[in-house]
């Protein structure tokens, strides 16, 4: 994998985050608190302002970096969740990682945030969109299948009953919502897989 210029992939992933916050914040009004689109905002600002001296770190410790920025300044419950898959992630990942690395690392990220969340898969949460975006990495898939098939796993919360977080609070009446941070995990999947094709 050709060096990564990360301070593009913050960008990009910010950008994204910015565009959609009123989106992100009507999906957790729904069945939620409606604080998701601007505790996320808050957090990918926080770590635009510091992409330059993020960037100009080893990918592990830049990675460490962004988690505990996020942890710092995201909020709510998916900050610290977010913060621990970016914090494992940077444990896991070596300084250049090629493709079958990268996947492992990223499987093991998955499972501290799962171990973080006491949560996993199919219960209407980030970790729905998380998997099967691991599954696409370790399969082969394109940056661009991999986006779709985000899409598609956030769009697959829509009918699940939410059994952890806020919207597990309204048990039946979750369904038929789309879980926020399932959606604001595809839309980074999207950003920094487009951001790192035009690397490449
Ligand atoms: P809060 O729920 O505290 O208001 P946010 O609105 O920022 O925090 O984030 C809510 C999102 O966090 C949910 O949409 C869900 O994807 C994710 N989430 C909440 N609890 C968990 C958990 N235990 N495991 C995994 N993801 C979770
Ligand atoms: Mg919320």
């Amino acid at each position: 994998m050709a060096a990564l210029d990360l301070a593009r992939l913050i960008n990009a992933a910010a950008d994204t985050i910015a565009v959609h916050a009123e989106e992100l914040t009507a999906l957790d009004q729904a069945i939620g608190d409606g604080d998701h689109g601007l505790n996320m905002k808050r957090g990918f600002e926080a770590v635009r302002a510091e992409a330059g001296a993020f960037s100009a770190k080893p990918l592990p410790e830049a990675l460490k970096a962004i988690g505990t920025k996020l942890v710092m300044t995201v909020g709510g419950a998916s900050g610290p969740l977010f913060g621990t898959l970016f914090l494992a992630l940077g444990k896991e990942i070596s300084a250049e990682p090629d493709r079958a690395s990268l996947t492992a690392a990223f499987g093991k990220a998955i499972e501290a945030v799962a171990a973080r969340g006491k949560s996993q898969v199919g219960q209407k949460t980030m970790l729905d969109v998380l998997q099967p975006v691991h599954d696409a990495l370790a399969g082969g898939k394109t940056a661009a299948e991999t986006a779709e098939i985000a899409d598609a796993a956030a769009e697959a919360t829509v009918p699940m009953k939410a059994l952890r977080g806020r919207a597990s609070f309204l048990g039946e009446r979750s369904i038929g919502h789309m879980d926020a941070g399932a959606r604001s995990t595809a839309l980074l999947v999207r950003s920094v897989g487009e951001a790192i094709e035009a690397d490449a």
